[in-house]
């Protein structure tokens, strides 16, 4: 079976790819670099240097896919605001422009990155796939009008998806700068020896999930779950003081963070219910907190020594 996946050289998509490969998918990336890395794509992958906003006919003729997965985006919630226009056209668009490709060339399914941040605010706790959909940037909001697209494109021309909402992803390979998460934030600062900055008291808590359990999900959503709206996540909240102390305990050494005023806006508690996800998809996120950090922190070090 052939997937292509778009976005396939960034963050989380390599790991995809990775998964796809050693499930013995054959796997083609189109991918524009504009964050992604062609080093982060392992052998064995058909690469295309390639806007997901240009004609796609030619790649879609060549490879025919039985699978799309659709990663790549704008993924900045900054960048979102002070540029909604561009942020648009990457979501949104370039998604259209995917969709009528599967279209044409009568892909199977196409499997959605998406994200928590189509809710905003939550009401209750775990949030379910059920809760309101209030975005609070333009972020949240094209990425919940790409989800509007795929499901108007599933009913006029039958084409199977599933939509994956994706909880705070960290991991390997996670950039750390720009609109990184606050894993790789802290990692880097914790590796220059500065100490990591912590917005209002540590307690807010997030739902933290291993990029190799996001990838193992995209995988299982091939085969499952089709027309449906998933969330991708742990079930679990963390607290940024305890990622402070996983990380302490994973480095081998007293972390002193320095703590600053809150952010304004910044949702105090968050994390996703996952029930509907392990029953449909078959899937359940393998790595607790403390080995997923492990496994991250490792990388990150053996990277340093290379450098060095
Ligand atoms: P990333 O920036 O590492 O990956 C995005 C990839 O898409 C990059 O390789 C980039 O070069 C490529 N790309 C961007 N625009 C393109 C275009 N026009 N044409 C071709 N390629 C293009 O980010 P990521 O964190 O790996 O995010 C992957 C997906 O997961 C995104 O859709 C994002 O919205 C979603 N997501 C991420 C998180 C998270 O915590 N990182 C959470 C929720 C959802």
């Amino acid at each position: 079976m052939k997937v292509l996946v778009t976005g396939g050289a960034g963050f989380i998509g390599s790991h995809v790819v990775e998964e796809l490969l050693l499930k013995g998918y054959q796997v083609s990336v189109v991918d524009n670099l504009i964050t992604g890395k062609k080093e982060n794509l392992p052998n064995g992958v058909t690469f295309y240097k390639v806007d997901i906003r240009d004609n796609l006919n030619q790649i879609f003729e060549k490879e025919n896919p039985d699978y799309v997965i659709h990663m790549a985006a704008q993924v900045s919630v900054s960048h979102s605001i002070s540029k909604p226009v561009y942020d648009g056209e990457q979501n949104i668009l370039a998604t259209i422009n995917v969709l009528k490709a599967c279209v044409q060339y009568k892909v199977k399914k196409i499997i959605f990155a998406s994200t928590a941040a189509v809710y905003g605010e939550p009401h209750y706790l775990p949030i379910d796939e059920k809760h309101e959909w209030k975005p609070i940037s333009f972020y949240g909001l094209s990425k919940l009008n790409a989800e509007s697209y795929i499901k108007m494109f599933s009913e006029l021309y039958a084409l199977n998806y599933t939509i994956l909402r994706y909880a705070n992803v960290y991991g390997m390979r996670q950039d750390a700068h720009g609109e990184a998460g606050v894993v790789a934030i802290f990692i880097e600062k914790i590796m220059k020896g500065d100490r990591p900055t912590i917005f209002g008291d540590g307690l807010q808590t997030r739902d933290f999930i291993f990029v190799k359990d996001v990838a193992k999900a995209n995988v299982a959503a091939l085969e499952n779950g089709d027309d449906m709206v998933f969330n991708v996540s742990t079930e679990k909240k963390t607290s940024v003081v305890e990622i402070i102390d996983e990380m302490a305990k994973a480095f081998n050494k007293e972390i002193f963070p320095q703590f600053t005023e809150e952010r304004e806006g910044d949702i105090r508690d968050s994390y996703l219910s996952n029930k509907i996800t392990t029953s449909e998809l078959g899937w359940e996120p393998m790595y607790t907190l403390s080995e997923g950090l492990h496994d991250t922190i490792s990388y990150y070090k053996n990277i340093a020594v290379e450098i060095i």
